[in-house]
């Protein structure tokens, strides 16, 4: 897409904008049940673009990119005219007669840009958010995962008119040209590093931001757990999409009473999940192009593999890997893995460990498996992420009332649920006064003085 479609694109949006068409809540209902017909009639066009994608399998496809969108969907769906009530407070003394209130006004145009790795539903739920909010909607879907950007096109493009929500498609030029136009919010997931990008272009126009980035999940085991189902949670979490999860623990941090068994069990228990695994096992995702496959072959290295290690780079495939002694200057133990490639350490000391997670960026989930509430209140308490989960992984996303996003270099700002709807909200104040009374001491020249002032003023707050 060129520039000057682009102008174009934005200038219909507008104007589809200024109609006040998208702030009838009606319409906006209308639009989130077609969205969820296009979803249900689609499934299996979803799920083969990903598995043409990722080699994701029918399971995993269904339940993180379908199932769980039109959960949020239908949530959203159910409360909307709820949420978007006048919200009515006091009216101060100041201000009687009169009336106070907040309502919840559409930014405008909302500019979502999806990462590759869950390529649809990270695309379709904060396109629910900017709907449900009455904002019109452009979405940039990943170009690394063609084949789903395609389809979203397809299927968007086909069922609204562009001045109303439209699928660009492309990769870093046309984000590029995206963010350097008169648009009103832009909300962005994927890496850190591009999220910095898009913050400082957005900043030449002051537009808000949401930033769901990425980085290293710590996941911490402490000796008081029951130790099949901790290391079964791990194990899913971790090599669910191949790793490839924003939420997916990045390492291990193990309590050094239970080293030999854990890791006894996580071994045992990961070839239960994937027995004599190839690249032709159905349940398990591929990277999703040679640069990640690289960069992973990479990190192989970096560490002495205990479990797995296999790859086989025609296909991208890379088996479930447990990794001992990792290198801790090096990638695996630096930046985000994005694999699945597990590497382990240990700890004796519990409060070391969280002075050490103080000393580097803060996480956008953080793991910890223990029976011991005061250890658990302790990592709830001392530490900062954007979301933490005791006794589980990537389960921390599921309960679509909870507020979903990083802090600090793991994102800003959330989503899911009603925190969609707030987030591509403007909440607006509006105090309506009545003709009946004036207050005329407030105007100059004024008659009261300092002291007068501070006593009257006693009484009104
Ligand atoms: P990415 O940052 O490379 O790309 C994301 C989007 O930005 C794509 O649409 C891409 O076209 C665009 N883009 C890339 N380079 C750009 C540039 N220079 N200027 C403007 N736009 C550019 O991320 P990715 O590789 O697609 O996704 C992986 C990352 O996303 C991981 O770090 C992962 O943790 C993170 N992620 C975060 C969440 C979350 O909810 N917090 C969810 C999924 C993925």
């Amino acid at each position: 897409m060129t520039k000057n479609e682009i102008d174009i694109l934005l200038e219909k949006q507008r104007k589809f904008f200024n109609t006040n068409k998208t702030k009838d809540v009606s319409f906006r209902l209308e639009t989130l049940n077609k969205l969820y017909q296009i979803i249900l009639n689609n499934e299996d066009s979803i799920i083969k673009a990903l598995y043409d994608d990722l080699h994701k399998g029918d399971t995993e496809a269904y339940s993180s990119e379908i199932l769980f969108s039109i959960n949020d969907l239908k949530y959203i769906f159910k409360n909307l005219k709820k949420w978007s009530k006048k919200q009515k407070i006091f009216t101060h003394l100041i201000n009687q007669p009169g009336t106070s209130y907040y309502q919840n006004e559409p930014f405008g145009i909302s500019l979502i840009i999806g990462p590759w790795n869950y390529p649809f539903g990270l695309i379709m739920s904060p396109l629910f958010g900017a709907i449900s909010a009455g904002n019109c909607a452009i979405l940039k879907p990943s170009e690394i995962t063609e084949n789903t950007s395609k389809l979203i096109a397809e299927l968007i493009n086909s069922n609204f008119p562009e001045e109303y929500i439209r699928v660009v498609e492309g990769g870093a030029e046309v984000t590029q040209l995206l963010i350097n136009e008169k648009i009103d919010y832009v909300f962005f997931t994927g890496s850190t590093q591009v999220g910095k990008i898009i913050m400082k272009s957005a900043a030449e126009h002051l537009l808000p931001v949401t930033l769901e980035l990425g980085g290293k999940n710590p996941c911490i085991i402490d000796k008081e757990i029951d130790l099949d189902v901790t290391v079964n949670r791990i194990l899913w979490g971790k090599f669910f999409n191949a790793g490839q999860t924003c939420i997916a623990p990045d390492y291990l941090i193990v309590h050094s009473e239970i080293k030999d068994k854990f890791i006894e069990k996580l071994k045992q228990n990961l070839d239960k999940f994937y027995p004599n695994i190839t690249h032709e096992n159905k349940d398990f995702t591929h990277i999703v192009n040679t640069r990640n496959f690289e960069r992973l072959e990479k990190i192989l290295s970096q560490g002495e593999i205990i479990f797995g290690g296999e790859k086989d780079k025609e296909h991208l495939f890379i088996s479930p890997t447990l990794i001992v002694n990792p290198d801790m200057n090096s990638e695996i133990m630096t930046d985000e893995i994005f694999g699945p490639i597990l590497p382990i350490t240990f700890y004796d000391d519990l409060n070391k460990v969280i002075t050490d997670l103080k000393n580097k960026p803060k996480p956008l989930t953080l793991y910890f498996f223990s029976n011991d509430k005061r250890n658990q209140d302790k990592i709830a308490n001392e530490t900062s992420s954007g979301s933490v989960c005791i006794n589980g992984t990537i389960h921390v996303i599921f309960d679509n009332k909870l507020p979903f996003g990083g802090v600090g270099m793991s994102g800003l700002g959330n989503y899911h649920g009603k925190w969609s709807f707030e987030t591509f909200s403007h909440k607006k104040a509006i105090v309506k006064k009545s003709f009946s009374f004036d207050m005329k001491q407030m105007y100059p020249p004024y008659k009261v003085n300092l002291a007068m002032l501070k006593k009257i003023i006693k009484w009104f707050y």
